[in-house]
This record gives C-alpha cells, sequence and structure tokens, in this order.
C-alpha cells in the first residue's frame, strides 16, 4: 500500500506491506481521503516526528474488512478520529481527557496519508460514525478538526448570547466561529487577509480586518457598549495576536488559547489579576465533542463549503507547502487507488 512517510522535514511516497486484520478486533478501512491539519503541518516543518512516521488523522475511508461487537458493516463509508481516552484516570476523571496517557497513546496505524489503515475496536465504538451518502467526503472530514472546536467552545462555558471575537479566519478560525454561533453566541472574527474576512462573512461571522490594533479596538468596544467581547478564541499562532485578545476582551472575561505562537512568549501577569482574566488552553476532542460535531455537520448547521482544496497523495509535498504558504485554507489528500 501507497504511504506517505515524514523523515525529519522531508515527506517520502513509500510502498509499505499492508495493514492487515489477522485475528484482532476491529477493521481494515480503505481510505478515500484525509485531511492535512495544522499539527502534520507542526510536525512537519520541525521534524517533531520518529522517522517513517505517516502523518493524517482526518480520514473518511471505506470499511474492507471487519471484526466488531459493533453495528459497522463491509461497504460502510465512515469517519473516524485517532484519540481515545481511558475515561477512568485521574487525568479523564478531572476533565483533561486529552492529557490522558491512553489518549496520547491511542492511534490510527499507521497514519491518515495511507491507502489502507486499521482501527481498533476502541476506535469504531469511540469515535467512528458512518457517513450519509449525501455527505461528500471533502466535508465530513472536518469532523475531527470541528471536533476540537467544539471541545473548545465547552471549555469556555459561555452563556447564550455573550459576545466572542475569533482572532484568525483560516480553516480553524471558520470552523470555530460557527461553532460558536451554533451555541448561540454572537460570533466577531478578525483577520489580516481580505479573502479570509470576506469567506468569514458569508458563514456568518461579523468579520473584519485587523491590521490596525486601535482601530479593532475602537471597532470591537463600539459594537460592544464598551464592555469587550467575554471570550477571545486565539486560532491565530502570530504573536501580534496576544496584544490584539488582550486590548480586545473584557474586565473579567476569557481568552482561549488554541494554537501555538512562534515566540512562546505569555500574557502580563499584572492584566490576569487586575482584569480578572481567564487564560486557558484547549487542545483536543472528546468523544462528546466529536458526536456533536458530526451532528452539526451532517445537519449543515455548520457550513464547510468551499474551505478545502483538493490534492492526490501524489502531490502531498505540495499540499503541504501551499497550506504553509498561505494559498490555500486547508487541504484535502484524495487516497483511494
Ligand atoms: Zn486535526
Ligand atoms: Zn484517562
Amino acid at each position: 500500500m501507497k504511504v506517505a512517510q515524514l523523515f525529519g522535514n522531508q515527506i517520502e511516497l513509500r510502498e509499505l506491506d499492508k495493514v492487515t486484520l489477522s485475528n484482532r478486533k476491529g477493521a481494515i478501512v480503505k481510505v478515500l481521503g484525509c485531511g492535512l491539519c495544522g499539527s502534520d503541518i507542526v510536525k512537519f516543518r520541525h521534524g517533531l516526528a520518529e522517522d517513517g512516521t505517516v502523518l493524517g488523522h482526518e480520514i473518511v475511508a471505506i470499511i474492507e474488512e471487519i471484526n466488531s461487537d459493533t453495528s459497522f458493516k463491509k461497504g460502510d463509508r465512515i469517519v473516524c478520529s485517532h484519540h481515545i481516552p481511558c475515561f477512568e484516570c485521574h487525568y479523564c476523571r478531572g476533565g483533561s481527557y486529552s492529557m490522558c496517557k491512553h489518549f496520547k497513546k491511542t492511534n490510527i496505524v499507521p497514519g491518515g496519508f495511507s491507502q489502507y489503515v486499521y482501527l481498533s475496536e476502541e476506535h469504531l465504538k469511540n469515535v467512528a460514525y458512518k457517513v450519509p451518502d449525501s455527505m461528500p467526503d471533502e466535508e465530513i472530514s472536518f469532523y475531527e478538526p470541528l471536533g476540537c472546536c467544539i471541545r473548545a467552545v465547552e471549555r469556555a462555558a459561555l452563556n447564550k448570547g455573550d459576545n466572542v471575537l475569533v482572532i484568525g479566519l483560516g480553516s480553524i478560525g471558520i470552523l470555530m466561529g460557527q461553532a460558536l454561533k451554533a451555541y448561540g453566541m454572537n460570533v466577531y472574527g478578525c483577520d489580516l487577509m481580505q479573502e479570509r474576512i470576506d469567506l468569514a462573512s458569508t458563514k456568518g461571522i461579523t468579520a473584519f480586518n485587523s491590521s490596525d490594533v486601535e482601530y479593532s479596538h475602537e471597532y470591537i468596544y463600539k459594537e460592544t457598549n464598551d464592555i469587550g467581547v467575554d471570550c477571545v478564541f486565539m486560532t491565530s499562532g502570530a504573536d501580534a495576536a496576544i496584544p490584539l485578545a488582550l486590548k480586545t476582551v473584557r474586565n473579567g472575561g476569557k481568552i482561549l488559547v488554541f494554537s501555538s505562537t512562534p515566540k512562546d512568549f505569555g500574557y502580563a501577569n499584572n492584566d490576569i489579576y487586575y482584569r480578572e482574566l481567564t487564560v486557558m488552553g484547549s487542545y483536543s476532542p472528546h468523544p462528546n465533542d466529536l458526536k456533536k460535531s458530526f451532528e452539526l455537520l451532517t445537519s449543515s448547521q455548520v457550513d464547510v463549503k468551499n474551505l478545502s482544496t483538493d490534492y492526490i497523495l501524489d502531490d502531498i509535498v505540495k499540499a503541504f507547502d501551499d497550506t504553509i504558504k498561505n494559498k490555500i485554507l486547508k487541504a484535502y489528500i484524495k487516497i483511494g487507488d
């Protein structure tokens, strides 16, 4: 089977032996396609994964062989994510599911950028869904990334009607904005790229250009009766997003960190103290967040049309390149035969 493997920060297409079910529980699936995640980009750019790693985890696939107690059958088209919490450890009991050791260890084998993948019984039971016929592969591939956004929205624990600002309107920012709308928030979004602002505006987000921090501050204050937004969602990985967040969040508000930044510098201690700010991180979804994501996508409450660009597996290096250069919002790698 053909796979894309990472060696340092080089991606190579190789032939590996096809994964087999043998006597295991679970399923062998034929991958139709897999979304290229921001976390794949980080591992690629900084050579963070072990040599031979097959990246990709946002798969849409057809079940080819199955030995399972679930109701999935051979021929089902499914969507599946990669990590599952143990539900029992100290982290899980404390609600920190994505910090669970089992969560970090579980994965699809060998990875999504492969013609075939092995899914364990645990995957089938907790994080896999049969896709309705009417739903295109590219659209349902947003299941895992939207699940991450829902986790963030849930963690922020806001009230319906709250004002929120999403900083960064890449594919994740646009998903986050729509997830927030689905939860009843009043959503503002900002970016520096006009085409992203325009696209976000077509998805129900009140979007503006944030190149001028003072203007952004004034605009948000005017819109919120001189209070500021209740929560800022940081989907941008730019260092400049941090001062912007501090300028637009209300006193007593929250900043939800959803991206790494190059310089890795922090939020000012005295802002957090005197303004009673809550700065919190959100990383990866619980199975319930994924369930909600599947519902929002299949009921079209979150609209992902025109968010992704298709590539074939042979062109995966170009897909990484185009994403890094901001030529596209999100790459979807078609795999198939
Ligand atoms: Zn992802
Ligand atoms: Zn656990």
